[in-house]
């Protein structure tokens, strides 16, 4: 046997960590640094990252406010946040509460999506006092128990075993079937004729329905404005809660909106809403924001110890300054909006690709599967050797190439990371 230090990292990787990790690159990479919008490797190299933005790093790289907040509050005091009173915390959640646009806003800290999720069933059901779930077809929620129980996305729900009832709804994505020809009025009428007819077989029991305004891991899909309104009414009509999962759409990156509901706000803000991922600018942060009559439905006490953490919330709150002061969300749809109309023009005259689509720095690239050009793999491969990381994702076939840089990117850089995706997307199949 090799001693440790002599093996390679992804060789030591493997003997102990589980094999359904999903790892990029054939070759995978070590990170080991980074500052702005770009990281380096174990060996050197430099990359344009364009995928950590939804990942962890909402703003940019070692962003020196952030890394100051966290060392001061790391060399004053971490303890628990739900035991003893803790200012950061307490300012974070004020600021989320008069952000989310939900009236009588609480707020609940976790340590990622999974557990705010999780913890919006908790609420959901025990406010409805059912386990019943509607959730969207395509969705990612997450890997505990129960939110894999409400990821439609099959390659990502390990088990069938839930211990909510769940019951999946067209709307998040059209697919290729009969919903794909359909006006975006057409489909919107089709969603909600479905949700009526599923609801017609639950006997009224539903405690809530979970949906990403725009598909994450699904592959960047976005349903048309308003669908979401149109289904609030129909919920409403039953008493039942609407659950947006703002994960990856939260805090402007898709432009236009701070959250992605507002794309579907006729019907008003939701009961509850879930966000994590960049908002601690890599420290791990996630959240709840419900309506005070259903956070506090709960009658036991509920804590975590980690959630809400000191050293966390002054990440987050550093974070969350440096994104309004400059005006991230107006930068996401200025920078993201050249960014798709630039690859909109590569992609007429790049060879299987089927749709450029996306919001702000929230960018889907589907390709044709199998298509007369490289695949996914091949092309997130080809950026990565040219100096470019992306994310992929999609159905089955993770056919959609996702674009998700930290919301500081420049025009410059935009221009640098869409030069690179046009000499990939060009690449020949075999070739790369
Ligand atoms: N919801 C959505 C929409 C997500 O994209 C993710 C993560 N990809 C999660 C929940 C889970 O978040 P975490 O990985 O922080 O548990």
């Amino acid at each position: 046997m090799t001693t440790p230090s002599r093996a390679s990292l992804h060789d030591r990787h493997r003997d102990v960590l589980p094999d359904w990790l999903a790892l990029y690159y054939d070759e995978p990479i070590e990170l080991t640094h980074g500052e702005g919008r770009h990281v380096w490797d174990a060996e050197g190299n430099k990359y344009l990252d364009f995928f950590g933005g939804i990942l962890t790093t909402m703003t940019a790289h070692a962003l020196p406010e952030v890394t100051k907040a966290v060392s001061e509050q790391a060399s004053r005091i971490v303890h628990s946040s739900t035991l003893y009173l803790n200012r950061p915390m307490v300012e974070l959640a004020e600021r989320v509460a008069q952000l989310s646009g939900i009236p009588d806003a609480r707020v609940f800290f976790t340590t990622s999506g999974t557990e705010a999720n999780d913890t919006a069933l908790l609420l959901a059901t025990a406010y409805r006092r059912s386990n019943q779930i509607l959730a969207m077809r395509n969705s990612y929620h997450g890997r505990s128990f129960s939110a894999v129980g409400i990821t439609g996305n099959q390659g990502w729900s390990p088990t069938s075993l839930s211990p909510l009832q769940t019951l999946y709804v067209h709307g998040g994505v059209r697919g290729r079937g009969p919903y794909a020809q359909l006006s975006d009025a057409e489909f919107i009428d089709a969603c909600v004729a479905d949700l009526r007819d599923m609801l017609g077989q639950t006997r009224g029991n539903v405690a809530a329905l979970i949906a990403e305004p725009i598909q994450g891991v699904g592959g960047f899909t976005s349903p048309p404005d308003g669908l979401y309104a149109a289904f609030r009414d129909v919920l409403r009509e039953h008493g039942i809660l609407w659950i947006s999962d703002e994960v990856q759409t939260g805090w402007g990156r898709t432009g236009e909106h701070f959250w992605g509901w507002q794309a579907h706000a006729q019907s008003g803000p939701p009961d509850i809403l879930t966000f994590a991922k960049g908002i601690g600018n890599g420290m791990s942060i996630g959240g709840v924001v419900a309506r005070g009559d259903v956070m506090n439905c709960l009658d036991a006490n509920s804590i975590s110890t980690f959630g809400g953490s000191p050293i966390t919330m002054a990440a987050g709150l550093a974070n969350l300054s440096y994104l309004l002061e400059h005006d991230l969300q107006g930068n996401a749809r200025r920078v993201g909006g050249l960014l798709i109309e630039r690859l909109r023009a590569i992609a007429a005259s790049a060879p299987g690709v089927r749709e450029v689509r996306g919001r702000g720095l929230m960018i889907g690239i589907e390709l044709e599967s199998p298509g007369p050009g490289p695949d996914a793999a091949q092309v997130i491969e080809s950026c990565r050797e040219q100096g470019l990381l992306i994310g992929k994702g999609g159905g089955h076939d993770s056919s959609v190439l996702r674009i998700a840089p930290p919301m500081t990117l420049t025009v410059a850089e935009a221009e640098e990371g869409a030069g690179i995706l046009d000499r990939a997307l060009k690449s020949s199949p075999s070739g790369v």
